[in-house]
């Protein structure tokens, strides 16, 4: 049983203007179908082959280069496609903003936050907003592919919204000024669909 790569949930060229066609094709279909294929690769022939995406990462021998790189940039990509709509933006409502001004005290100090995580990420990562059991929500990043679901790595939630901030997911059109990247990423985030990550999660 191969992992697949999903589809993505709006046309390549939807979130424009602030995430552009070209990059949204290649990341989709080169990096994260790259990913998706060495992450068969990494487990086909091996008892790992099977199991499922949160178990393969919750369980993840850190020293398996191959699969804590591919498993990770699989479901990180997974993730992040979801968390975007060409309808989004805003702010969060309901339990999910009252989670988010419990621990940060308002959207915006929420959002500096955030912005900070994916700002100051040294090279290649991932920003993460994650939600622990109990409902309390944490901002952190990671290296490289890594994600809050592996062992010893950020802050140990369950990611619930990321944002991608390796070169190859903006350069094209921001180039060297990722903060302006991560401010557009606030007009695209699907607020409805972090919402239902929080409440699977709390
Ligand atoms: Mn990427």
């Amino acid at each position: 049983m191969a992992f697949e790569l999903p589809a993505l949930p709006y046309a390549y060229d939807a979130l424009e203007p602030h995430i552009d066609a070209r990059t949204m094709e290649i990341h989709h279909s080169k990096h994260h179908n790259g990913y998706t294929t060495n992450l068969n690769n990494a487990i086909g022939g091996t008892e790992l082959d099977g199991q499922p995406i949160l178990n393969l990462l919750a369980d993840m021998d850190m020293n398996n280069g191959a699969l804590r790189n591919n498993g990770g940039g699989y479901f990180n990509h997974s993730l992040f496609w979801e968390v975007m709509s060409p309808d989004g933006g805003g702010e969060p409502t309901g339990e999910l903003a009252e989670a988010i001004n419990a621990a940060y005290g308002s959207f915006e100090a929420f959002k500096e936050a955030f912005s900070k995580a994916a700002a100051t990420r040294f090279g290649s990562g991932w920003a993460w907003l994650c939600a622990h059991e109990g409902g309390k929500v944490e901002v952190c990043s990671s290296a490289n592919q890594d994600n809050p679901l592996m062992p010893g790595i950020g802050c140990g939630g369950a990611p619930i919204l990321g944002l991608d901030v390796w070169e190859h997911a903006y350069y094209l059109n921001y180039q060297n000024k990722r903060p302006d990247y991560i401010n557009a990423f606030f007009s695209v985030i699907n607020w409805e669909k972090v919402s239902e990550n929080f409440a699977a999660v709390k």
